[in-house]
């Protein structure tokens, strides 16, 4: 697999990612949760200059997360959507949401972070590496 394309729920925004993913992460904070409306996210992490956006921009919204870095979330000013997302502490990385994914049948998890907030209801994947809070650097 090399690349894949996505956009948000009403198409006002469009991107391509040119190459393969670094690294995919589930992960339960209670800012993913809140930010997407979802149980846990799917971060599909991408270097910065593989992803090209096709059409639109998307607004940003900034907040210091428990690790002290600063989380910059960009979503669609239009259907809010959450498309990705950067740390202050990961340069040259963005992380995809992996619902705006067009085909997201290749994605297979490596690893899951922030197991300590984990709900009670969600299973944790079997055979990867889980964290209680972030991946060691
Ligand atoms: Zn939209
Ligand atoms: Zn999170």
């Amino acid at each position: 697999m090399t690349g894949f394309s996505g956009g948000c729920l009403c198409g006002r925004i469009r991107y391509k990612v040119t190459g393969d993913p670094v690294r995919m992460a589930i992960c339960h904070c209670d800012d993913c949760r809140k930010a997407t409306g979802a149980a846990f996210t799917t971060n599909i992490f991408v270097k910065t200059d593989d992803l090209i956006l096709l059409q639109g921009v998307p607004k940003q919204y900034q907040h210091p997360a428990e690790s002290g870095s600063t989380m910059t979330k960009e979503f669609c000013p239009d259907c809010g959507s959450q498309l990705f997302g950067y740390s202050s502490r990961g340069a040259g990385v963005k992380h995809v949401k992996v619902g705006t994914i067009d085909d997201a049948s290749f994605v297979k998890p490596q690893l899951e972070v922030y197991t300590v907030r984990k709900l009670p209801y969600v299973r944790l994947q079997e055979g990867i590496d889980h964290y209680d809070k972030n991946r060691p650097n």
